[in-house]
């Protein structure tokens, strides 16, 4: 065992002895050697030995190219000799070749030893088996390589997010939902629509819908996610070993599986919505009917009570059984009335450009038969509704219904028409908002209230309508806690907008 002792207390810092200099380097870790300026080898340590598999006296005399594995470019070499001409030290890499024939790679710093006068007569030779790290490097790259080809030929995006939410990774198919979806960071999105989202999807994943512009159709996408911690490349993380965390997002495009589910659930909520305007309009036409019955009924009832006043008791107590006995009939037909389907369905997380989309599918035979044209602006992600889907779908089908008539009606009446209607939606914490634009006449100011009336049709609907539809999607709003108003549409026409609480707070 080696004795530390501690240095004599006359010698200072700077004064080694040379032989401690001589210690020193036969010692050191790392395989050094002296050469002339031809690279003979005029002293090696036992670390060089060790390394090359030389011994001391195997090597003195003989040139380094000994080492030579002769596979190094030779440009290397020219560099090397280069600097070393010109005074200059050298660092790199070169394959040398071990005395038992294996290759090793060795990262080589050579330095021109200068004398007092600046001459050059020696070399300085210090170099290290860095094998070992090389296999690790390529290993490291090899991997990187592998699972980088993995994730890019993955059908599914696939993206890692610091805990910035900056995009650290991503493969092909993210990059294409860039353009796809015409967003910078289509993983906000997703991220937004999974934080909203309540549709379980296949594989433990859930299913966020991305609405587009431009009268492009949603794309569905079954969304997981999983938290990943990578570690600390920095030095000052050497000894810490500290720890970021990233959300590895996996997104599977199911757009087709939707549509056609979609295709499904038209062609059911087609009948649904018939089913429910018939009972509607039958309704609507016995409320009139009774309503017009009543009226000359209280016209009687007006005479009777005159009559009573002038004495008349006889004929008026007969005519006062008969408009009570009527009125009791009237009673009777009115309880008789088809009800409102207000359970058609339990009330869940309603997405509203859902319930858009669905009359729009609906509507398009007659939107298409009209010559109109729909610009739908849905805000990509909404917040949930809670309610009945088939009644919000009436509403909203009652309000596109009025704006095709609205735009039909004014046809052969020499105004400007805009063929086009307008929708988009908003959403905010605690509201969602519709609003419907439509290239009609618009509503006068002092109709906006009389509108909602029930029976009341304006000039360009009448006669198509017992003008009962608003006053029904009134109702039907006020029912799910939202408003409904009217305002002027930006081009002239009529704006309808709709606005629905969530059921959370602003906060
Ligand atoms: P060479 O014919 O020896 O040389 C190749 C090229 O180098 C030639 O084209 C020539 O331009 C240039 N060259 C060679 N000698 C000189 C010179 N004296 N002056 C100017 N230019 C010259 N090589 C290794 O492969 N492994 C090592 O570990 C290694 N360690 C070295 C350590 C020191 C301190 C020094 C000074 C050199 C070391 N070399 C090492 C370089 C080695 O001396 C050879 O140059 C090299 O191995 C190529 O040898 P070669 O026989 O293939 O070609």
């Amino acid at each position: 065992m080696s004795k530390v002792a501690k240095l004599p207390t006359a010698l200072n810092p700077g004064e080694l002895p040379a032989v401690v200099y001589r210690q020193a380097v036969d010692q050191a870790d790392i395989g050094i050697s002296i050469t002339d300026t031809e690279a003979n080898i005029l002293y090696c340590n036992a670390a060089f030995s060790k390394t090359s598999g030389y011994s001391t006296e195997e090597t003195l005399g003989r040139n380094q190219s000994l080492l030579s594995y002769q596979t190094t470019p030779p440009a290397l070499y020219e560099e090397m000799w280069s600097n070393l001409q010109r005074g200059l030290s050298w660092h790199g890499h070169l394959l040398n070749r071990r005395k038992d024939g294996t290759p090793y790679l060795a990262e080589l710093n050579v330095t021109p030893v200068q004398e007092t006068n600046g001459t050059v007569r020696h070399y300085l030779g210090m170099h290290r088996d860095v094998t070992a790290m090389h296999q690790l490097e390529q290993r490291v790259l090899n991997q990187k390589q592998l699972i980088e080809s993995v994730i890019d030929a993955a059908p599914m995006a696939i993206a890692l997010l610091n805990d910035e939410g900056k995009i650290v990774l991503d493969n092909h198919a993210y990059k294409k939902l860039v353009t796809d979806l015409g967003v910078p960071e289509p993983a906000e999105l997703l991220l937004a629509g999974l934080a909203k989202a309540s549709a379980p999807g296949r594989n433990g994943g859930i299913d966020v819908r991305i609405e587009r512009t431009g009268g492009r159709k949603p794309r569905w996408f079954c969304c997981t996610t999983q938290m990943i911690e990578i570690h600390d490349e920095s030095a000052d993380s050497f000894f810490s070993h500290p720890r970021q965390p990233s959300l590895l997002l996996i997104a599977s495009d199911v757009t087709a599986l939707h549509e056609e589910q979609q295709k499904v659930r038209a062609a059911a909520l087609q009948a649904m919505l018939a089913d429910e305007e018939h009972t509607a309009t039958l309704r609507e036409s016995l409320s009139a009917a009774l309503y017009q019955i009543e009226e000359p009924i209280n016209v009687i009832a007006s005479a009777v009570a005159l009559m009573r006043g002038r004495g008349d008791t006889g004929v008026s107590a007969v005519l006062e059984n008969a408009v009570s006995g009527a009125r009791a009939r009237i009673e009777e037909l009115r309880g008789l009335l088809p009800s409102e389907s207000r359970d058609d369905e339990s009330a869940v997380g309603i997405n509203l450009n859902e319930v858009v989309r669905d009359v729009l599918d609906i509507t398009t035979p007659r939107l298409l038969a009209s010559g109109i044209t729909v610009d739908w602006r849905p805000e990509p992600v909404l917040p949930a509704l809670l309610g009945s889907p088939l009644r919000l779908r009436s509403a909203v089908k009652i309000l596109i219904d009025n704006a095709i008539d609205a735009i039909v009606g004014q046809r052969g009446q020499g105004r400007t028409t805009r063929r086009e209607i307008t929708l988009f939606t908003q959403g905010r914490r605690e509201a969602v908002t519709l609003v419907v634009d439509d290239g009609g006449p618009g509503i006068p100011l002092e109709l906006r209230l009389k509108v909602f009336e029930p029976f009341f049709s304006t000039g360009s609907q009448a006669g198509h309508h017992l003008g009962t539809g608003l006053s029904r999607a009134q109702q039907i709003i006020s029912d799910h806690g939202g408003i409904i108003d009217i305002l002027d549409a930006p081009h002239g026409g009529c704006r309808m907008r709709i606005e629905l609480p969530t059921g959370r707070d602003r906060s």
